[in-house]
């Protein structure tokens, strides 16, 4: 069962360095994040750079959300300005999705990462008039979790002062509130029921989060990466990020690579990039003995590709018309040594383990799809079917999206649901 967030007292620097000592929670020793006096959040607050300037910048740089829906950023944060306050920030770092940990890569990167990311929201709070940020970090990640709370103590010492700099700012509170395992709680409606104490389940919508998000109250509701960027935009210009992509695509993603190459990890990578470009390019090769097969374009939902059409544009809106996304860019890659069945039923049993069980398609239809994956000889019309009950009327995007593997390996690996394997 789905449940809230963790409620333990939380975490002063000291209360989490006494429990490090103590060995009790495990986190590898990070480097400390490094002190940065937030000159972009000066200039905004300064008046050198203006509200509406910050949101030209993001609409210029095509700055999407990166935690997997690759909504347009600037859209979120005017539909949130245009709406009466009190407004909320909520940083998603429930980074679940599997093949993916490029947020626990930013997060605990010491130079950029975690007060980079804690400027960008501070930046996003003034630009929309929200005055609480909430912080939702996965449980899991110790050692992340230590390393956001020394951050958030020095991010009060780079503060201290900017109330006679700037007279009448009021920094937003920031709150850490930490994740219970719940994969669900990823999704953004039901990461907010979570906040709010309560079960972590998706809500129906409309409304949507925006207007309606924490407490009902206009929320910005941001994947940490996506809050990162903002600083780098500021500093560098929207156009400049617009500028890198390839193949007409823009920005830079960070894919977290995984499977069989040589040096998996997170890897910035021009959007637009092909999968082959991305593993000869960026991570190292494969294997030897080793050719590539298939690949995941976007962790458990994004569907299963075939080495065929390795040289297909990765990023937004790029692989609909071969049933599968990029998600949050977890590219997991599988040779001629892995069948693309046996993924597709590990992906199915995840869904049925992390659905939240609130709606029967995704409940049940998780369950049933399990129990036909594991036949010999799939019984393709059938799981067809089901598919299309998931996909219709599944509440939240975990039950629309889990058939997505099961479908590709009908529509690409039908040798294998045969009973061949013709590889
Ligand atoms: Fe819960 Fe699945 Fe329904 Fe989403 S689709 S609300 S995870 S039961």
């Amino acid at each position: 069962a789905c449940v809230g967030q963790r409620q333990l007292p939380e975490a002063t620097a000291d209360a989490v360095r006494a429990l490090v000592d103590s060995g009790q929670t495990g986190p590898r020793a990070l480097p400390a994040p490094q002190l940065s006096d937030l000159p972009q959040l000066r200039r905004l607050l300064s008046g050198a750079l203006t509200a509406d300037a910050v949101l030209a910048e993001l609409k210029a740089s095509v700055l999407r959300g990166l935690g997997g829906a690759g909504f347009p950023a600037w859209r979120k944060w005017e539909t949130v300005r245009a709406h009466a306050g009190p407004r909320h920030l909520v940083v998603n770092i429930d980074e679940g999705e599997v093949g993916t940990f490029k947020d626990w890569a930013v997060l605990t990167d010491p130079q950029a990462g975690a007060m980079q990311m804690l400027e960008g929201a501070l930046i996003a709070a003034q630009v929309v008039g929200a005055d609480r940020i909430w912080l939702y970090l996965r449980d899991e990640y110790h050692d992340a979790r230590v390393h956001l709370t020394l951050a958030l103590e020095l991010l009060q010492s780079a503060l201290t002062g900017f109330g006679q700099a700037f007279p009448g700012y009021q920094a937003p509170a920031i709150e850490l509130r930490r994740g219970a395992g719940a994969y669900i709680c990823g999704e953004e409606s039901a990461l907010i029921e979570s906040l709010e104490g309560k079960r972590g389940m998706p809500r129906l919508k409309p409304p949507i989060v925006a207007l309606h998000g924490v407490f009902g109250q206009p929320t910005l509701a941001h994947n940490l990466e996506s809050l990162w960027w903002v600083p780098v935009i500021l500093d560098k210009g929207g156009a400049w990020l617009a500028a890198q992509g390839r193949r007409g695509r823009s920005g830079l993603r960070r894919f977290s690579v995984s499977g069989r190459v040589n040096r998996p990890g997170v890897r910035l990578a021009p959007a637009g990039i092909t999968l082959r470009e991305l593993v000869d390019e960026f991570a190292g090769g494969m294997p030897p003995g080793h050719e590539l097969y298939a690949y995941l374009p976007g962790g458990a939902s994004g569907g299963i590709l075939p080495a065929r059409l390795a040289d297909v544009p990765l990023d937004f809106d790029t692989l609909a018309e071969h049933g599968c996304f990029i998600g949050s860019m977890a590219v997991v890659v599988l040779s001629q040594h892995d069948r693309a069945r046996d993924a597709a039923l590990n992906l199915m049993r995840f869904f049925e383990h992390e659905s939240c069980g609130q709606c029967t398609p995704c409940r049940a239809g998780t369950t049933k799809a399990v129990q036909l994956l594991q036949a010999p000889v799939w019984d393709a019309d059938l799981l067809g079917e089901l598919s299309q009950v998931m996909r219709d009327a599944s509440i939240c995007g975990l039950g629309q999206a889990a058939p997505n593997p099961v479908d590709s390996v009908l529509r690409f690996f039908a040798h294998e649901v045969n009973g061949e394997d013709a590889r």
